[in-house]
Order: structure tokens, then sequence, then C-alpha cells
């Protein structure tokens, strides 16, 4: 049995279904991203989870009690903001035993448990301050204690991160993941950052129109994605549109290249696809003249546009034709000597090309 389920989830806001008939399984301990584009419907999920909206159609079941009718306050769950939502005239030890007061924990242990949040949350000095005294980060991470000190038992993060500076954004998702592991707190987490949803998570769902297209651990939802939308959402990466010639032989035909990948089985034959293949996939050879062994790895020659250095790899946007550009991330050592303007022959295996099937 699943820790948390969610069963043919649907919600309608007038005739608009802003989730369609989502299944999801969650597991005790579980750090869970919804990952998507705005509009995709994960903080609709988030909130039908948290009691703030009521499914149109199916239910929730935690630990296998059915709790989709009752309300947000009887729910064990934890939620943090984007927007801190902490109660600015309230000190920020006040702030987080705010909902044990309500609970009516004993004082003594109220007070117990705010010196031991605040210490987790790195804090441990700043329990009499008042939110505006705090910066966003110190803000967010007293929500996030605010939200654990109910003992709940799923916390609920909204795009947590997403009013931060891109460096405390990194510093806070590690601090969030050791958190959670530490308590191995069952979590959802909302972001349409994808960096963010592979850093942090257990498994991502990747969603798109109210509708889940990919579920799965990072490491596959990033080298084997299955849909076109994970695979353009999720990762930069370099497309081919076109049609399989040979299913067998692993043959395509793409943006006016042959090119080779995996073979494939037979119901591929014929069919529109779009190739794939992430920019570190790509090798850079100075020139045409170079040995490249044996014949069977893709070969497309184009002149370097721009070069980017990006700290442990360089980053070339080569100019193939008139219509195409390629990425290629080259591990920056073996990235001197390559210039804008440079001939260069790219290479990529036929197992880095995922091949997608195209409705
Ligand atoms: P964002 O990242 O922008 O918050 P999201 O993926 O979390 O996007 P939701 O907030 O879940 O998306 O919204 C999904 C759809 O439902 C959107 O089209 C939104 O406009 C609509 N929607 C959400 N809440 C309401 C509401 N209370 N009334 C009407 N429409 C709503």
């Amino acid at each position: 049995m699943a820790f948390l389920e969610l069963n043919g989830i649907t919600k309608y806001f007038g005739r608009q279904a802003a989730v369609n008939a989502v299944n999801l399984s969650i597991q005790q301990g579980e750090f869970l991203t919804l990952l998507g584009p705005s509009g995709c419907g994960k903080t609709t999920i988030l909130r039908m989870v948290a009691g703030f909206e009521h499914p149109s159609e199916g239910s929730i079941l935690l630990e296998g009690d059915d709790i989709t009718d009752r309300p947000a306050n009887k729910r064990p769950m934890g939620m943090v903001f984007q927007s801190y939502a902490l109660f600015p005239h309230m000190t920020v030890e006040q702030n987080i035993a705010f909902g044990m007061h309500i609970q009516r924990v004993p004082r003594k242990r109220i007070e117990q448990r705010c010196a031991e949040l605040l210490e987790l949350v790195g804090l441990g000095e700043m329990g009499k301050r008042y939110p505006h005294q705090l910066s966003g980060g110190q803000q967010q991470r007293i929500a996030l204690a605010r939200a654990l000190a109910i003992e709940p038992k799923v916390l609920l993060l909204d795009e947590p991160l997403s009013a931060l500076d891109a460096r405390v954004r990194v510093t806070l998702r590690t601090e969030i993941r050791r958190i959670q592991q530490q308590l191995k707190m069952t979590a959802i987490y909302v972001t349409h950052d994808q960096e963010e949803a592979l850093a942090i998570s257990d498994r991502i769902a990747v969603m798109a129109k109210g509708k889940i297209e990919q579920l799965d651990h990072p490491e596959e939802i990033y080298s084997n994605p299955q849909t076109v939308f994970a695979a353009t959402f999720v990762g930069t990466s370099n497309q081919f549109s076109g049609v399989v010639e040979s299913a067998e032989k692993g043959l395509c035909q793409a943006n006016g290249y042959t090119l080779h990948v995996a073979p494939l089985s037979s119901s591929f034959d014929g069919k529109r696809v779009l190739l794939v293949v992430r920019p570190e996939e790509i090798t850079l050879h100075a020139s045409e003249g170079e040995s490249l062994g044996n014949g069977t790895g893709n070969h497309i020659s184009g002149v370097i546009e721009l070069r980017t250095f990006l700290g442990p790899f360089t980053r070339f946007h080569v100019r193939i034709d008139d219509k195409m550009l390629l990425t290629a991330d080259i591990p920056s050592q073996q990235a001197r000597g390559y210039d804008a303007g440079q001939r260069v022959l790219l290479t990529f295996l036929p197992s880095a090309c995922q091949v997608l099937p195209v409705d």
C-alpha cells in the first residue's frame, strides 16, 4: 500500500480541467516533485492534497484512509509557500509555535520543539527576531520550521525557492533535501525549475496540461525521456525531426541527415520521430580530415558560432546549416583550441540518440 495515493484526481475550474485524471502513489519518506510549466496544474494538485481545494472527481488516500472530504485543518500536512507567509507581527519563535498552540501542545514541549527546529534549519540564534529582520532565505527556513512543527505526515512545498536569488536557492534546496532525509519526511515539491527538480527529488512527475507525462527517477527522466514534452522540458537537448527509414538497422532521415540510432522495434518503421541528443553526448573534432574510427557513429560538419565558458564545461553553439544550430558541451580541459568561426566535425553515438514517436 502506498503512503499517499491520488486516484483519478480531476479538478475542474468552470469547464476547464486544471488537473485531469491524475494517479499518483507516493511512498513513505519519498521526495516527489511535480515539475511542469506555469498553468499545468501542479499547485492545484498540491492544494487538493492539502485540503484547500476539493477534487471534482477521484479520491485521496493517506495510509489507506480516504481523506478526500477531510477539511484542511484536520489533515496532517505541513505547507511551505513561495511567499513564506510568515505572520509579520509575531517573532520567529511565535511563528514556529503557532500550529502547536492550536494543537494544545504543552508550553514546555513547544519551547523545546522551537529550539530543536531552529537548530534544524540552522537559525538557532534568531528566535526573538521578527520576519522583517530576516533575509528571504532565512524567512523561508522559518516557514519550513513552522510547517514541520506540527509533525506533519506529509510536507507540501509550493515553489518555495522561486522568490530567492540563485545562490540562496541552491543552498536552500540542499538544506531542504538534508532535512527531509534526516526526518524521513514524505514530501511533495512543486517547481517549474527542471534543474531544481533533478537535484532534489527521489522521483519527478513531469506534468503538462493537467496530466502526468512521465513519472520516474531524475536520472531516467533526463536520459530516457518517454515523451517529446519530457525531452524538451527537462534539460537542454538537440532535436532532429524525421522519419525512421529502417527500424532494424537503426536508420533515420532527419533534417536532411541520415542518422544512426540504436536498432528499434519494427513498429517504428516509417514512423515520424523526434531524435533527441543531449549536448554532453556530442564530441568535437578539429577537422573533417581527422580519423574517426569505424563509421557507425553520426558525423555532422559545422562552424562554431558561439563559445561559452561555463566552468567545468564549455558550451559550443555550432551552425550546421541555415536552420540548425547544435549545442555541444565539452569538458573545458578538452575545449581549448576550439573557437568561434572554426569549422568542426560533431560526432555522437547511435546509442546517444533518444527516439521519440511523434503523434
Ligand atoms: P504556476 O506554476 O503558474 O502556479 P501551476 O502548474 O501550479 O502553475 P495551477 O496553479 O495548478 O498551475 O493552475 C492550473 C490551471 O487552473 C491554470 O489554467 C489556472 O489558471 C487554473 N486555476 C487555478 N486555480 C484556479 C481558480 N481558483 N479558479 C479558476 N481557475 C484556476
